[in-house]
């Protein structure tokens, strides 16, 4: 009935299992299509679907492998197209790449078989994935966490976040505007702030972070950056914060955030609904060079691009809101945060072709780079998407570049590093540290960039 690479996956079956019960109770009795998603999720309700179940990855383990010949190349992309048990953290594209691969419990004995059988070298990074979680969530800020209790100590809920946005406007009206790009395709307010101190003929930097849903250090990260450019008292800080008007979104995918603290810790989507599966990559699908690399067609894989360019409510926000004010309000920069693999990275991302100011970019992200080094140790590569991390199309730093020609445009992938034991579930403890080093490197882009001319 089904082709044999949808059927094991845990969520699916479950999703499978609630969408066979809608057919039994109602007569609906053909899947969904996005244009009637809501009234499918209606009816779900209806039938009295189950306390929210959590995904869970006991002895799921973390693989690292290394790609040394083409037929490996062609066993992990084999591998990748037939198996939902194993998640690849990008996919295998060249020997002599290294590539992270999470495997479920119930497949780590085939795997390690075939491993073994084609000689691939490879190391265990993490033999229970599931106590990794479990000692995240732990390090969550209480439901009704009162925003004056709003810290980089432990991570905060969407509302958490949402509340401490609220306050901070409140508390400071005459710097700090709420802002709302609008609502996501389960209704949820996409929120953000204005930080403007006045001034004349500003430019304005746009910061977006949250885009994929498990990255839990980068909305850390925006709200830090959020604080420190309200509050610092650092004069250095405070010369940065007026030099520019900022527009902060800690959380642009509002419901995958909450998703990955109600369901799946791994969840990096959009919550759109297609058939049996969920989800767009919203950092696939921009209208530039749209799924002409790296994405998927496929809405059960973790970077479906979409039905098509834009498509999602979330991205059609984004872009009205940016395309709006790009000039009107000068928006000559434009970051996006992301984890994990340290790096600090410019367009494009579809292609080897080199931006217009390539040399600039390279120089200012070298820079940025040096200086998380000299603050911290941390090691951050510098370069085109294409270059340092991965071949992909549809990012919105490639579009906002490309489209909106907003000429200083980076994309962070925070940390841990690209060999991470831990993935997308880095300890509390490393908040601090991890947005210090990226505030401190942003001020050096934007500053660089001043001399530069970027922003006269
Ligand atoms: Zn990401």
């Amino acid at each position: 009935m089904f082709p044999k690479r949808w059927f094991p996956h845990p969520l699916k079956l479950m999703l499978l299992l609630v969408i066979v019960g809608v057919i039994q109770e109602s007569k609906a009795a053909s899947f969904c299509t996005k244009a009637d998603q809501c009234a499918l999720d209606e009816e779900i309700k209806t039938v009295g679907a189950p306390a929210p179940l959590q995904a869970r990855y006991d002895h799921t383990r973390i693989y690292q492998v290394e790609l040394a010949s083409e037929e490996h190349v062609r066993i992990f992309q084999a591998l990748e197209l037939a198996s939902d048990s194993c998640s690849f953290m990008g996919h295998a594209r060249q020997p002599g790449q290294k590539l992270t691969i999470m495997v479920t419990a119930a497949k780590v004995a085939d795997f390690d078989d075939l491993v073994h059988s084609y000689n691939v070298t490879h190391r265990v990074l993490n033999h229970n994935f599931q106590a990794l979680i479990d000692a995240n969530y732990r390090e969550v800020a209480p439901e009704g966490t009162s925003p004056d209790q709003f810290d980089w100590k432990r991570y905060h809920s969407l509302e958490g976040i949402n509340a401490w946005l609220e306050n901070l406007a409140k508390k400071y009206p005459e710097v700090v505007t709420l802002v709302q790009l609008g609502l996501s395709t389960q209704g949820r307010p996409i929120q953000g702030v204005k930080i403007a101190f006045g001034g004349e003929n500003r430019t304005t930097v746009f910061i977006e972070s949250g885009i994929h849903a498990r990255e839990w250090i980068a909305p850390a990260t925006a709200t830090y950056i959020i604080d420190r450019l309200v509050n610092s008292e650092d004069p250095a800080i405070q010369e940065l914060a007026r030099s520019q008007n900022w527009y902060i979104f800690p959380t642009v995918n509002p419901d995958g955030y909450r998703y990955t603290f109600q369901g799946d810790r791994m969840w990096r989507k959009n919550r759109a609904l297609f058939g049996i599966c969920r989800g767009v990559d919203l950092n696939r699908n921009f209208p530039f060079h749209w799924n002409v690399t790296g994405a998927s067609g496929d809405p059960c894989r973790y970077d479906y691009s979409g039905p098509s360019a834009g498509s999602e409510v979330e991205t059609q926000r984004m872009i009205e809101f940016i395309k709006d004010r790009v000039e009107s309000e000068r928006i000559r920069t434009f970051l996006a945060l992301h984890s994990y693999s340290q790096m600090i990275m410019f367009p494009y991302g579809h292609s080897a072709e080199r931006v217009d100011n390539y040399q600039d970019l390279k120089e200012i992200g070298q820079l940025a780079a040096k200086k998380i080094y000299d603050l911290s140790g941390r090691i951050y590569k510098s370069g085109s998407i294409y270059e340092t991390i991965y071949p992909s199309a549809g990012g919105s730093k490639d579009w906002t570049h490309g489209e909106l020609k907003i000429p200083i445009t980076f994309s962070y992938e925070l940390r841990g590093p690209a060999d991470s034991e831990d993935l997308f579930i880095l300890s509390a403890k490393e908040i601090e540290p991890t947005a210090i080093e990226a505030f401190a490197s942003i001020k050096t882009i934007v500053e660089e960039a001043g001399k530069r001319g970027y922003y006269q």
